[in-house]
């Protein structure tokens, strides 16, 4: 066990992308609950200016940015009287992430959080990464700038920070495979009939987990586990073959690592984003969390099942896009945000988010200039064409019978 209890005491300046969303508000609650040891520098939110001015004030921020540049003027009202600085629009979120915190979540949902990740991660900062999507993008290269610049790059998500947590007990050339959990969401025990007709309202109803509205769906179709799979190979540079998904319903261990002696690390706790959370605003130290404790013996029993890749599609398409490489991911997770728009907008059923995924994907690999991605722009320019492809192919999806 590590004693270094003397780096515990300095202030520690900290940034929140995407305060207002569920991660953020885990965050605030973490940072409200330790505010001797933590400063907030700057806040961030889409389009909900009361929720952002609220948090900006309670906690003294420095900077506050709102995505939506019609929205300044509120802002500015918000904050009048305060010393607030404010800015709106994608630039002053990107602002807020390049700010001299020492500490930045990046809790954006979606590719739009990309280019404030990427921010941070020039600067050096110790990136909190939840924002799976902007790793699923710029996989190519973002891990390899995050190097470059010297930022640590600290797994938000559960499953990840689980697998970080574990990779500690042995070195690269004795891992065997890591494995991440899933709890097989609403639909784990669905027929494929009821799964293609299910709608927004059961798709909104996850068994563990408590979070925003993409991931719950993606959490449905099995997508976000996809998505999972890809983070993994990127933030920990594992091949395909090297990462397993064990549908595990009480979602209690989140991720696990063998090695060859065929010892088996787990990270467990109660399905509380609170904890990973903790662990990466601690790290390298750990905090003392609000989180529930874990109780086995009330739990009783952890179940397993291998994933069933037929009734959820978009777990295999996840692979092959990892195999395929060479900017496919980002494709697959551009189709994905436009299915699930269009799933939610009531223009496609639930079952149709994989196909227009897939045929996105099959689409771009047939007439697709592929090459790796080097750059933020590179990995938005196949995003932009990607989601053109997949608006368009969105009609002849809606209307398939299956
Ligand atoms: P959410 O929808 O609840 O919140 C998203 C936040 O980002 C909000 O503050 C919103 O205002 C902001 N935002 C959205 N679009 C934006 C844009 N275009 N520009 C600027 N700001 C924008 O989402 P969430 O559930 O908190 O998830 C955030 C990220 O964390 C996602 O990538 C998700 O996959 C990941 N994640 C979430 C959980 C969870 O439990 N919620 C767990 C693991 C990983
Ligand atoms: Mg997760």
């Amino acid at each position: 066990m590590r004693n270094n209890k003397a780096a515990a005491s300095a202030v520690r300046s900290v940034t929140v992308l995407g305060a207002t969303g569920s991660i953020g508000d885990s965050t605030m609650d973490l940072l409200r609950g330790a505010r001797d040891r933590y400063r907030v520098e700057a806040l961030t939110a889409n389009g909900n200016v009361e929720a952002l001015a609220k948090l900006a004030k309670e906690f003294g921020a420095r900077f506050a940015a709102i995505g939506d540049p019609a929205k300044l003027a509120a802002l500015k009202d918000a904050l009048a009287g305060t010393r607030i600085e404010c800015g709106a629009g994608e630039s002053a979120i990107i602002e807020a992430a390049a700010r001299p915190a020492d500490w930045v979540m990046a809790a954006v949902s979606g590719a739009a959080g990309l280019k404030p990740a990427l921010a941070a991660v020039d600067r050096g900062a110790s990136v909190a990464l939840a924002n799976k999507e902007c790793l699923v993008c710029a996989g190519d290269f973002f891990m390899e700038r995050a190097k470059k610049a010297g930022a640590c790059i600290l797994p938000a998500d559960s499953e990840h920070n689980a697998l970080f947590q574990a990779l500690g007990s042995g070195n690269r050339e004795e891992l065997v495979r890591v494995i991440i959990t899933a709890s097989g969401g609403p639909f784990r025990t669905w027929a494929p009939a009821d799964i293609e007709q299910a709608t927004l309202e059961q798709a909104l109803k996850h068994p563990n987990w408590s979070m925003g509205q993409k991931i719950t769906i993606d959490s449905a179709s099995m997508m976000n586990k996809g998505l999972e799979v890809i983070e993994a190979s990127y933030l920990f540079a594992l091949s395909p073959d090297e990462i397993d998904v064990l549908v595990h319903p009480q979602s209690i261990i989140h991720g696990m690592v063998e090695f060859s002696d065929r010892s088996v690390m787990a990270q467990l706790g109660t399905p509380d984003m609170r904890i990973p959370i903790a662990h990466c605003l601690g790290w390298p130290d750990r905090i003392v969390g609000p989180s529930a404790r874990l109780d086995l013996a009330k739990i009783g029993q952890l179940t397993f099942e291998v994933p069933d890749f037929a009734r959820f599609p978009g777990l295999r398409l996840a692979y092959e896009a990892l195999r395929t490489g060479k900017g496919a991911t980002t494709v697959f997770n551009a189709a994905n945000e436009v299915a699930v728009a269009a799933f939610i907008a009531g223009k496609i059923k639930f079952g149709a988010i994989a196909r227009l995924v897939e045929a996105t994907m099959n689409d771009w690999i047939r007439t697709g200039n592929r090459s790796p991605l080097q750059s933020a722009d590179d990995a938005i320019s196949v995003d932009h064409v990607a989601r053109n492809r997949a608006a368009a192919l969105l009609p002849q999806i809606a209307l398939k019978a299956t």
